[in-house]
């Protein structure tokens, strides 16, 4: 085996960039570890401001061949990428998991048929993207979106491949070529995803990924003065610096970052469906922008649903993601678990009260890959909550007492943390809900469609469920309000971002 490859449960994976078309060694690299045990994955090739530059002249160069390609050729090549991911999805979901710690079962059964949803979706869109012509005094105006130019996409860890592709997709369906910057901590199925769109015959340079920190390759990236887009999905200290450097060359961009959303639970709810969506925000290890961590309950059904909740909680199983058993995989790396931590730690010192967890596995919270076994020293039953050797596991926690400008409560933990509030007006609710600096999302359990009307009108979210939660369809927009982003994208919204819009105006 070539040192530029690595294997990861059997699936061979290119460590190298892919710029043009080639793969590309870099000086440098960097090891990639896996958090369910703490194996290492592969030595990662570390990009550097050559790199980026490389990276955006193969783009640059490849761009005016894309654009001009006629819209039904691109919508058939990236049908044949959705086609080659379609075909690889047990590889790409085997290593995925092996490379972020998410639960196998979501990635065969829901996160990589969304993959190839995604390339399948856009260039249906892409079909279907039409023109606008207006008349105004004889003279006709019309209105197309042009492709813009090189493209940066930049990605977290925690659901690498979905969030990559779907801003690859209408990237590249747009016609614009791609440089990916994937996350340093889950670096593998993005080279996969070159390897697939070389097989699905897209010509060299249109995709290209570059592997490394965000601060060496990713800003580079972002401050070319050649690059017409930048899209960049992760945390809002990161996103602001995105935003600081594209303004140099009033690069534009979108952002999608963090959230602290709420979860509001009325009194007239059905209980049993509020707890059901209360224990989905444990999903991922709670490793999800969307989730719900802020639960707001109605004061008559509180004790009930806080009752319910915990016993739920309590009986998630977590340990290794590749079992099917497992509800709770590991948090994806040491400092996400030490972050994890802190947060919990300082939330108790500050007098909230740990209903369910609160104590990392093993008593070690902090940058060790902790063994089994619990820090109070209580039995944890079963198996269930237990950690497993070398995991990066946080016991799904629930906390209460928590006050509203509490850290805890303010700001994004990113784990299986949630907290548990009560209110007893609906303007209260609405006060809680709309309280921190985020406007992601928002989910309300409520039997009354005319409160539901009511409510979600006031308030600040991207998107609200009422009733479900994380039901998505790809022809909405997407994105966050105040500091959880800028911009929206998703269907036509997504062809408004990566295109350059035109009116043409022409006199009788
Ligand atoms: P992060 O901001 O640390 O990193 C995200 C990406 O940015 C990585 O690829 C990283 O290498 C790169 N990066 C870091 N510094 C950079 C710089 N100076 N210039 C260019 N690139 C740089 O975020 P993370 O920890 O990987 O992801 C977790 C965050 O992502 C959470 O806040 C979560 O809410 C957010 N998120 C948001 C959404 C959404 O759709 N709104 C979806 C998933 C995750």
């Amino acid at each position: 085996m070539s040192e530029h490859l690595t294997t990861v449960a059997g699936v061979a994976v290119d460590t190298r960039h892919f710029i043009g078309g080639e793969r590309i060694a870099a000086t440098e690299t960097f090891t990639d570890v896996s958090p369910i045990d703490g194996t290492p994955l592969g030595e990662i090739a570390r990009g550097t401001g050559t790199d980026a530059a490389a990276a955006v002249a193969a783009a640059k160069a490849a761009f005016p061949g894309w654009a001009a390609t006629p819209r039904a050729e691109r919508a058939r090549l990236l049908e044949a990428v959705a086609d080659g991911v379609e075909k690889r999805l047990e590889e790409l979901a085997v290593v995925e998991t092996h490379d972020n710690g998410a639960l196998l079962r979501s990635h065969r059964r829901g996160v990589m048929p969304r993959v190839a949803h995604n390339f399948r979706f856009f260039a249906d869109r892409l079909r279907t993207l039409g023109h606008e012509d207006f008349e105004t005094c004889g003279h006709t105006q019309h209105v197309s979106w042009d492709p813009a130019g090189p493209c940066v996409l930049i990605t977290p860890w925690n659901a690498p491949l979905l969030l990559a592709t779907w801003k690859a997709a209408p990237a590249l369906a747009a016609g614009g070529t791609v440089i990916l910057k994937p996350s340093e901590w889950s670096p593998l199925t993005a080279s996969l995803l070159a390897d697939i769109a070389t097989a699905a015959g897209l010509p060299p340079g249109v995709l290209n990924v570059v592997q490394g920190y965000g601060p060496e390759v990713g800003a580079p990236l972002v401050a070319h003065p050649e690059v017409r887009r930048v899209s960049f999905t992760g945390s809002v200290p990161t996103g602001r610096r995105i935003a600081a450097s594209a303004a140099a060359h009033l690069t534009p961009l979108s952002l999608e970052l963090g959230g602290k959303s709420p979860l509001l639970v009325f009194a007239d709810a059905d209980l049993e469906l509020a707890v059901d969506l209360a224990v989905e925000q444990y999903d991922n290890a709670g490793q999800v922008c969307l989730a719900a961590t802020r639960i707001l309950v109605e004061e008559p059904v509180a004790a009930e649903f806080g009752r319910r909740l915990a016993e739920r909680a309590a009986r998630l199983r977590q340990g290794d993601p590749r079992d099917a058993a497992t509800d709770l995989g590991p948090l994806v790396h040491p400092r996400q678990l030490e972050k994890v931590d802190g947060f919990v730690r300082r939330a108790l010192a500050a007098g909230a009260r740990a209903v369910v967890g609160g104590h990392a596995a093993g008593g070690q919270p902090a940058g060790g890959h902790p063994a089994g076994g619990r820090a109070d020293g209580r039995d944890p039953g079963d198996g269930r909550g237990a950690a497993r050797e070398g995991g990066l596991y946080y016991p799904p926690t629930l906390l209460t007492d928590v006050a509203q400008d509490s850290e805890i409560v303010q700001e994004e933990v990113f784990g299986p943390v949630l907290t548990l509030q009560t209110f007893t007006t609906e303007d209260e609710a609405v006060h809680l809900a709309n309280d921190t600096r985020f406007g992601l999302a928002a989910t309300l359990a409520t039997g009354d469609h005319e409160r539901a009307r009511r409510v979600t009108a006031q308030l600040v979210a991207g998107t609200v469920w009422v009733n479900c939660f994380y039901v998505r369809d790809l022809r909405a927009p997407f994105g966050g309000s105040r500091h959880s982003g800028v911009g929206r994208e998703g269907g036509d919204w997504s062809f408004d971002f990566y295109c350059d819009l035109k009116t043409t105006v022409t006199a009788p």
